[in-house]
Order: structure tokens, then C-alpha cells, then sequence
């Protein structure tokens, strides 16, 4: 080993190292753990730090300290660096751990550097270098996660720096272009030629992602058609700049997701919902035309019903028609013979007389069947003031009694009959008795008819609500359906030249008539219930409805009569002139209206007009009268026709119904007359 002093002394000019104090003056000065050796391999000097990190035995002298000992903590690299300077290598750095102590956050690094200080001396500095280890380390580590991101994601990441040039791709980016990778973001457009979905045109090199992420901006979800692999896909593009500490642009992230699968998946959805818009639209159109079919078809039915209606309604009036038709000739045929007959015996008066019965009974028969079916045309409700309060009690038991002799035959003849009454008190309405009778008497008649082998005849009189009614029931045959529903129409029988067909269509119209309904149920085998419901009436003195006409007192009065028709005058003239009336008669309006105003002096007592008249209404006449000559009486005859019908005499005195019967007229002339509307 070199002694110190003298190498002090041979090189002045360098510190003076071999003086062991200055030398580790010298150390304290480094910044490191630093320590001179001698080429043999004995410490020197040290410093402080130098003792803290390596083994120095402060007890023994530093010359009988070898490197080899005091380096352990630094491994067997350290001692072998300075046995390389030693041997004349070029001054050398390691980078070592230091294995003396243990840090919580590991282990000490060192950058040892070992040179050749003179001929005698070696130097070793031990500088820290842990915390540039732990940047370096930490910086490694960002990187292997961010490339185990890169990797992971489902995405394409490309990162560019600030000129455009790609510095880092993940694994979806290079098997994108596997080829020829684009090295830059022209490259990259070119390659993809990127079309702008949303604009519908091919995108520009300026607006692609990563350009205005270098520009500064941030890009989100921008779809754009690219090429990739020979196929077109749609992607999601995002970008973002990246910036340094002066937020200067440095470079820019551009990713993207492949939406190729979702967008078709999406069009699929959307397809399908346009289907089925289409579809229900198809379907409503369809419901549409349904409908109008329906309607349609609901319109042909309605023509068809109302077709039927008509050729119902036109087969009832035919079926009247030929009723009418059938009872007027019989009703004519014994007329026309006996007036044939009457002018071959016209020279026995014996013979007149029977020809002239057999004519007025023939004409009756006839009279009777109109009045009949007048009942039923004549629907018209009776005017108030020419109806009167009835009792339908009083009425009914009234018509079991006329039918009485009707009854007894019938029991006699084949099974017995049995009446029940079962009345109310009293049921009032308001009418003309002489209807309702006659309808009753219809109903009983039907039912009689009902039970060839006798039952029970059951009538009732009863109110229910506003209604009072009276009803006739019976225990007989019954009524097939079609019968039910042909039953009211006039003429329709099922009694063959024994029926009339008129009884249920008078009951009908009388109902009708009385502002009521006549309603009808029954059961073949078992029986018939046929039910009147009139308005009932708040009760009054019950009328009594036998009263009736005394023999008129006839005298001479001077009467006019106007009618067109010539027999029918002459008639008319005959009858009154024979009764012992002075009588003018004419045929036309002018005329009559000329008598009137020339008979100041004797003017008639009586006016008797037809309706039809040639050259005006019999009604206007009656207006005339009662304007020029009021003290004048007026009747006024008439065929059949609807002012009649409503009860209104309008200023006549009487209305008389042809045709005429002579008793009926000389009672009215002899004003005793029965309410002009109660006359049949
Ligand atoms: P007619 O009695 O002259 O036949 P209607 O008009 O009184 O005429 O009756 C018409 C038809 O109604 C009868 O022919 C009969 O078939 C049926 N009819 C009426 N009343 C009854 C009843 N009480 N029971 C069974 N059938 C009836
Ligand atoms: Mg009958």
C-alpha cells in the first residue's frame, strides 16, 4: 500500500487526496456516498454518507478496510467496477440496487460510478437514484395498462401526434388495414374514404376526426361509412386532443366502434315497425272496406224489407179490394134482379112492396159491410166533444148480454160455453159506445167461434197505469202464427164463407180511433186472449148507453137540396117531397148559392148538400150559409171522406154518411138527431 505523504508530494496539483483528511473534505463535498480506495483495494477515505450506506468499522483503521467488504451492501458489481477502472477501463455508471437498508416503497437504487482518481487513488460515488427509478417504473406501468386497454377494448384506437402521424395503434387498428397500415391520418382517409352518414356525403380530409381533434375539438358519436377489409361498415367515431402543460395541442386520440351489425339491427327494428304500420294501416283500410259492405249490404236488406213492406201492403190492399169488391156484388145481384123482376110486375103493388124489401135488404147487407170496413179505414181519433164518458164494465156486461141468445145456441148445438166475468167497478174512457160495442161484440163472436166443443169465455175489465181495458178471452183452438199475423187484416178469414174477415180489422180501427191499441196472444190448442187498451178517463157520471131515438115528429119544412148526382137527387127529393117537405133541388154550387140569395122573403129552413159538388166543396156552401143566411139549417151528406171522419160537422148541423137511411134523415130534419159523428 502507497504511503499517503508521498503521493501527496509527487502531484501537487491535484487535490490533496493522499492526505486522508483532505480527501474526505473532498467527499463531504459530493452529493453522493463516495469513498476513495487505494489500486490495492484498501478504503481510504469516506464521507458521511458513504458510512451510512456502505460497511465502514469506524473502531478499525480505513486502510484495514477492503472494498470487497465495504461494497457488499452494492453486490459484488461494485468491488468489480472498480477492479475494471483499476485495470484501466474507461470510467463506467451501474445503476444498483442498495441492499443496506429496506424503504417501505422498496428498495434504494444507485447509480454507482467508479473512476480512476491518480496513480494511487480509485473513486466510487453511490448517487440516488430511486426516484428517477420509481418515474421510470411508474411511466412503464401507465404504459403496459394502457396497452392492456388498448387491447381489451372493443374499439379501434389510433393516437397520433401533433402533425397527423400515427405513433400507436391497438390490435383492432392494425388487423383493420393488415397490409398497409396507414402511418398517418391522410393516410388513413384515403384508405377508408370515409362517407358522412348523417350529411349523406362523402366527408372531407378536414372534417375527418382526427383533424378536428388536432384542430381542438372534441368529436362524439359521429357515424361514417368507411372501407375496411374490402367491406363497407358503418362506425361510431370519437376524437380528442391531447394537450401539454401549456394546453398546446400535442397530438390526438381517435377511436372508434364498429356499428355495422347494431345500425342493421336497428333498420331491422325499424323495418319491422314500418311493416307493421303498413300492416295496420292495411288493416284499417280493410276494417274500412268491411264497413262499407256492411253498410252496403245493411241497405240492400233495408230496400229488400222494404220491398217486402210494400208488396205486403199491396197484397192486404188487394186482398181488401177484392173483400169489397166480392161484398158489393153479392149485395148488387139480388138489387139487379129484383129490379128486373120489379118492371115485370110492376102492375102488382103486392109484388113492389117485396121487390122493394128485397132491394132495401140486398142495399143494407152492402151498407153494412162499408160501415164495417170503414171502421177500419176511419183511423182518424175521434174528436173530442163528439165522444162521451164511458164505463167499459157497463159496456162489456152490456155485450154479454146481446150475445146471450148467441151463446145458448151455441152451447146447445155442440159444447156447453161458460161465461166469466171478471169486472172492475168501474173503467172509464171516453168514446162513442157504439164502437167499442160493436168491437166487443167482434171479439166475443171470434171467441164463441174459438170453441166448437164449448170452454170458458172470460171477460175482464181492469186499468194499468193510464190505460183502462177490457179483454176477451176464450179456451179454444187457438191461433196457428201465420194466423196471428194475418189476423187483423180486413177481409182475411179462416172460416171460409162463414167469416167476414172484418171483425178483428173493425176492433182494430176502432182501437185506433179511441187513441188506443188492440193487442192480441195466443197458443193453437189452448186459447185466445185479444186485450183493448183505450185511455182511461177520470171517472164520471157512468152514461147510460141504451138510450135512444123516439120516433121523430116530422114537419113540413122548405128544404134545399144540392147533389150532383141526378138519381141520387130525384131520390132525395122524393123521400122529403113524401114526408111532406117543399123541396128545390140542383146540382151544382152556383146554382144553390143563386136560390139562397133569392128567397129573402120565404128563405129554407134547411140546406141539405152533397161534399163532391161539380164546381166547388159542399163545405164552402156550408161557409156560405152561415155567412149570408145563418138562420138556415145545414146537413151535409157524404160518401165517405176524412174531414167527416174527425167528428167536426164544421157549422153543419148534422153529417150523414151515405148511404142514407130514410129514419136517420127524417130525425136530423126533425133535429133530434143523435151527434152528427155517432151516425152509422
Ligand atoms: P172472421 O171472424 O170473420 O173470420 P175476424 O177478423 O174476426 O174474421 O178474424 C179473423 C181470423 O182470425 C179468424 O178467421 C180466425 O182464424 C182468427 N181468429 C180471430 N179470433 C180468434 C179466436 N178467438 N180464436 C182463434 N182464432 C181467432
Ligand atoms: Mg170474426
Amino acid at each position: 500500500m502507497a504511503d499517503p505523504s508521498a503521493m501527496d508530494q509527487a502531484r501537487p496539483s491535484v487535490p490533496r487526496a493522499s492526505d486522508p483528511a483532505r480527501a474526505t473534505a473532498l467527499l463531504e463535498a459530493l452529493p453522493s456516498a463516495a469513498a476513495f480506495f487505494l489500486r490495492s483495494g484498501a478504503l481510504y477515505a469516506v464521507n458521511t454518507l458513504g458510512r451510512e450506506w456502505f460497511v465502514v468499522d469506524a473502531r478499525a483503521p480505513l486502510p484495514s478496510q477492503s472494498w470487497s467488504v465495504v461494497l457488499l451492501p452494492l453486490g459484488a458489481a461494485a468491488a468489480a467496477l472498480l477492479a475494471g477502472v483499476a485495470a484501466g477501463d474507461a470510467p463506467t455508471t451501474q445503476t444498483l440496487p442498495l441492499n443496506r437498508e429496506r424503504r417501505a416503497a422498496g428498495v434504494r437504487v444507485v447509480d454507482v460510478r467508479a473512476v480512476a482518481f491518480d496513480e494511487e487513488l480509485l473513486l466510487l460515488t453511490a448517487t440516488d437514484a430511486t426516484a428517477r427509478d420509481d418515474q421510470q417504473t411508474a411511466a412503464a406501468r401507465v404504459d403496459r395498462e394502457l396497452s392492456a386497454l388498448l387491447t381489451l377494448t372493443p374499439a379501434t384506437v389510433r393516437i397520433t401526434d401533433v402533425t397527423g402521424r400515427i405513433v400507436q395503434s391497438n390490435a383492432h387498428a392494425d388487423l383493420e388495414h393488415p397490409t398497409h397500415p396507414p402511418a398517418t391520418v391522410r393516410a388513413l382517409w384515403e384508405l377508408e374514404a370515409p362517407h358522412d352518414i348523417a350529411n349523406n356525403r362523402p366527408l372531407s380530409f378536414l372534417d375527418a376526426p382526427a383533424m378536428r381533434a388536432l384542430a381542438g375539438h372534441v368529436v362524439r358519436q359521429q357515424r361514417l361509412e368507411v372501407r375496411r377489409l374490402g367491406a363497407q361498415r358503418v362506425i361510431e367515431s370519437f376524437a380528442a386532443p391531447f394537450r401539454n402543460e401549456r394546453q398546446e395541442v400535442v397530438g390526438a386520440v381517435l377511436l372508434d366502434l364498429d356499428v355495422t351489425d347494431r345500425q342493421r339491427l336497428e333498420r331491422q327494428v325499424q323495418e319491422r315497425a314500418g311493416r307493421e304500420a303498413a300492416l295496420l294501416e292495411q288493416v284499417s283500410h280493410e276494417r274500412a272496406q268491411l264497413e262499407h259492405l256492411v253498410e252496403e249490404r245493411s241497405r240492400a236488406l233495408a230496400a229488400v224489407q222494404e220491398d217486402n213492406l210494400r208488396e205486403r201492403r199491396l197484397a192486404a190492399v188487394g186482398q181488401l179490394a177484392a173483400g169489397v169488391m166480392h161484398d158489393v156484388n153479392n149485395a148488387l145481384n139480388p138489387i139487379m134482379a129484383a129490379a128486373y123482376l120489379l118492371r115485370h110486375h110492376a102492375e102488382s103493388p103486392d109484388a113492389v112492396r117485396d121487390y122493394a124489401d128485397r132491394i132495401q135488404k140486398a142495399a143494407e147487407i152492402g151498407a153494412a159491410t162499408a160501415s164495417r170496413v170503414g171502421r177500419f179505414i176511419r183511423q182518424q181519433p175521434v174528436h173530442a166533444g163528439g165522444d162521451e164518458a164511458l164505463d167499459l164494465s157497463a159496456l162489456a156486461d152490456d155485450v154479454l148480454d146481446l150475445t146471450e141468445p148467441m151463446r145458448l145456441r151455441r152451447s146447445s148445438e155442440s159444447g156447453e160455453i161458460h161465461i166469466v166475468r171478471q169486472f172492475e167497478p168501474t173503467v172509464s174512457t171516453r168514446g162513442l159506445p157504439g164502437e167499442i160495442r160493436e168491437a166487443l161484440l167482434n171479439l166475443v163472436q171470434n171467441a164463441v167461434d174459438a170453441m166448437p166443443e164449448g170452454g170458458t169465455l172470460t171477460a175482464r175489465t181492469f186499468t194499468e197505469g193510464s190505460d183502462a181495458c177490457v179483454s176477451i178471452r176464450d179456451t179454444g183452438v187457438g191461433m196457428s202464427a201465420e194466423v196471428r199475423e194475418r189476423a187483423f187484416e180486413p177481409f182475411f178469414t179462416t172460416k171460409g164463407s162463414k167469416g167476414s174477415g172484418l171483425g178483428l180489422a173493425e176492433v182494430y180501427g176502432i182501437a185506433r180511433r179511441h187513441r188506443g191499441t188492440a193487442t192480441m196472444s195466443s197458443v193453437p190448442g189452448r186459447g185466445t186472449e185479444v186485450t183493448l187498451r183505450l185511455p182511461r178517463a177520470v171517472s164520471e157520471e157512468p152514461v147510460d148507453t141504451t138510450a135512444h131515438v123516439a120516433p121523430p115528429v116530422v114537419a113540413s119544412q122548405r128544404i134545399l137540396v144540392v147533389e150532383d148526382h141526378d138519381d141520387g137527387r130525384e131520390f132525395l127529393r122524393r123521400i122529403l117531397q113524401a114526408d111532406g117537405h117543399r123541396v128545390d133541388a140542383v146540382g151544382t154550387c152556383a146554382d144553390a148559392r143563386e136560390k139562397l140569395a133569392c128567397s129573402e122573403g120565404t128563405p129554407y129552413d134547411l140546406m141539405l148538400t152533397d161534399v163532391g159538388l161539380p164546381d166547388g166543396s159542399g163545405w164552402d156552401l156550408v161557409q156560405h150559409v152561415r155567412r149570408t143566411v145563418p138562420a138556415v139549417r145545414v146537413g151535409v151528406l157524404t160518401g165517405w171522406e176524412p174531414l167527416a171522419d174527425t167528428g167536426e160537422s164544421h157549422g153543419a148541423e148534422f153529417v150523414l154518411r151515405k148511404p142514407l137511411r130514410a129514419a136517420e134523415l127524417q130525425a136530423h130534419i126533425a133535429g133530434r138527431a143523435v151527434p152528427a159523428s155517432t151516425t152509422e
